[in-house]
């Protein structure tokens, strides 16, 4: 067994053999036209280290939007201008066993979302954000991500106007209901903000740093913050197979539907993975066999 830290080049380009082999059971998202596009045909995987090292593999100058990996980041940035508590009145930390996008759920828990990694939680936050409407809230948020990670994400334009074009009549009905039940304060600003920062985009390496920040003790994050959004990570990350996942893995995921994952080795680094076919439950097949290759293969030190 080996620790991350061990990982090398020759052992990942086997393990993304191997995981590769598997993928051709998914599929690309069709909903937004822009992301239908996107090459099935396509893998890569990026590891951040704590060291602050960086690893890449295969088709690592690819740029996609981070979809739903921003939601641990929009949640632990809202965590620096609100007390846990606070936040915790507007969403849960329960996971659910419905999909990302349940409308059926949210009105079984009377408007109160479950947990801020499916779309209920998520529009909530995205309607909390500062800043004086969606475009100054993303560029805000953007800046934040890029001094903590160094990287050079971007809100990527023409993807924000494919997810426009085919705007999530499921979302919207979602934030009415927030609305009506008292807890979104602006259903558009907040539909708005959520699609803006879901367009938040950048390469697997990126994605990898961002990772690094809930992985790695840092000045500059709050460590309790970081522990609540990596616990809550465990258990809703992956949606419904999120307990699945936590029980054969035992680390924080979170998936985006444009076939991007990113897994937290506490105290080690952060792993990303994209590949765009995805699962019936909108996670990477690729990013998951990976993962679960790379878990058998490496010491889950989770102190
Ligand atoms: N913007 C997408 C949606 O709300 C993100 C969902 C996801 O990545 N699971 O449908």
């Amino acid at each position: 067994m080996i620790k991350l830290t061990d990982i090398n080049i020759n052992n990942l380009s086997l393990w993304i053999q191997q995981a590769k082999t598997q993928a051709r059971r998914g599929k690309v998202i069709q909903r937004i036209p822009l992301l239908s596009q996107a090459n099935s045909d396509h893998f890569a995987v990026a590891i951040s280290f704590c060291s602050g090292d960086n690893l890449s593999l295969g088709d690592d100058s690819c740029r996609f939007p981070l979809m739903s990996v921003v939601k641990p980041f929009s949640f632990l940035y809202l965590l620096e201008f609100f007390s846990q508590e606070e936040l915790l009145k507007w969403v849960g930390i329960q996971p659910s066993l419905m999909p990302f996008n349940s409308l059926e759920q949210l009105i079984a828990d009377d408007g109160y979302p479950r947990n801020p990694m499916i779309n209920s939680g998520a529009i909530t936050i995205a309607d909390k954000l500062p800043g004086k409407d969606a475009s100054d809230r993303t560029q805000l948020f953007c800046q934040w991500l890029n001094k903590l990670t160094g990287s050079k994400l971007y809100l990527d334009m023409e993807m924000l106007a494919s997810v426009r074009s085919s705007r999530s009549q499921i979302n919207v009905a979602i934030a009415q209901y927030l609305y009506s039940q008292g807890n979104l304060q602006n259903t558009d600003l907040a539909i708005d903000t959520y699609e803006q920062i879901c367009c938040i985009s950048g390469t697997v390496e990126d994605l990898a740093k961002l990772g690094q920040v809930l992985a790695c003790n840092h000045d500059y994050i709050n460590y309790q913050n970081m522990q609540l959004v990596n616990s809550i990570m465990l258990s809703c990350g992956l949606y419904e197979i999120s307990s699945k996942y936590a029980e054969e893995v035992g680390l924080p995921m979170k998936s985006g539907v444009s076939g991007t994952l990113i897994t937290i080795v506490p105290n080690q680094g952060a792993i990303a993975c994209y590949s765009p076919a995805l699962d019936t439950f909108g996670n990477s097949v690729f990013g998951l066999e990976f993962i679960e290759i790379l878990s058998n293969n490496f010491t889950l030190d989770k102190s």
